[in-house]
């Protein structure tokens, strides 16, 4: 099986239109179905064996356009994993103490603890994105942003977090799909914002902001992976892949027991 490339050089503007959304890796959906499930259960092994060595961390940042797959996207990647050694942290629109401060300080207090893996439902890179297209700040503030973020990113990588960040890459069209799907549905009607469709206006406008950040931001401690997301089985079997590959290269490992453990027994 060759899942498709997901990475791009560092440095080198990172080209959407090389990432087909349709991409199917060359599989069928019944296909992925055993290969994605056999992943999420080494990945709950793997996340077992990291809240036990309680040492490192784990996080996952998810970015894409509404309906992009991000809560399915969680949903799949924890299916194996403890509760207790993980955090999902959805990012909002900022209160007005998140405001009254620099735009990382929210994101900085939410990184995983060591042995967890946190998940970004959204992320620091809404603030160069919707903040940017919505003219939310100055031009000059949000230029200034990619470099924070990459000596940010640093500072994490440093102590022991390692950063994995996903680009759910869909088509404008299938979007269109989703969204109706949304409102047709009474069960999906929930999830359906107005403000969705303002966004999709500018559907341009988020794409160039989306090539700026992936590619400003594209660094060797904390690469962007693209996974071309207009099929939700393909979403998951890349990215169930991409976490179990880097948690099998953290290698973590339980803890040496204490001393003289052998000869006790129990009445
Ligand atoms: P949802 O992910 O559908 O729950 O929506 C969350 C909303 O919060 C999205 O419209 C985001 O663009 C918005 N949001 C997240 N972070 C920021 C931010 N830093 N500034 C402004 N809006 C944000
Ligand atoms: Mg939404």
């Amino acid at each position: 099986m060759k899942l498709q490339k997901t990475t791009f050089k560092p440095g080198d503007r990172v080209r959407l239109k090389d990432f087909d959304t349709r991409e199917t890796s060359g599989l069928a959906k019944e296909e992925s179905y055993p290969i994605a499930d056999g992943d999420t259960h080494i990945i709950g092994d793997l996340a077992y064996k990291l809240y036990a060595e309680n040492d490192r961390a784990l996080l996952i940042v998810l970015q894409g356009t509404d309906t992009a797959g991000k809560d399915g996207a969680i949903r799949h990647i924890m299916r194996c994993v403890n509760a207790q050694a993980t955090e999902v942290i959805p990012f909002k629109k900022p209160s007005s103490e998140e405001l009254d401060h620099d735009f990382l300080w929210r994101v900085h207090k939410k990184i995983p603890a060591t042995g967890n893996i946190g998940i970004f439902n959204r992320s620091h890179y809404e603030d160069v994105l919707v903040v940017r297209v919505h003219d939310l700040v100055s031009r000059r503030e949000w230029q200034s942003r990619y470099q924070r973020i990459n000596e940010f990113e640093k500072l994490l990588t440093g102590s022991g977090v390692t950063i994995l960040k996903f680009f759910l890459h869909i088509s404008k069209e299938e979007q269109r799909e989703r969204l109706q799907a949304r409102l047709d549905n009474p069960n999906k009607r929930w999830k359906f914002s107005k403000a969705d469709l303002q966004k999709r206006a500018l559907w341009d406008n988020y794409q160039a902001a989306y090539v700026d950040a992936l590619t400003k931001c594209n660094t060797r401690h904390a690469p962007w992976h693209v996974v071309c997301a207009d099929r939700k089985w393909h979403r998951n079997l890349v990215i169930g892949r991409i976490v179990r590959r880097t948690l099998e290269k953290m290698n973590p490992q339980f803890p040496p027991p204490e001393e003289d453990l052998d000869g006790i027994t129990f009445e």
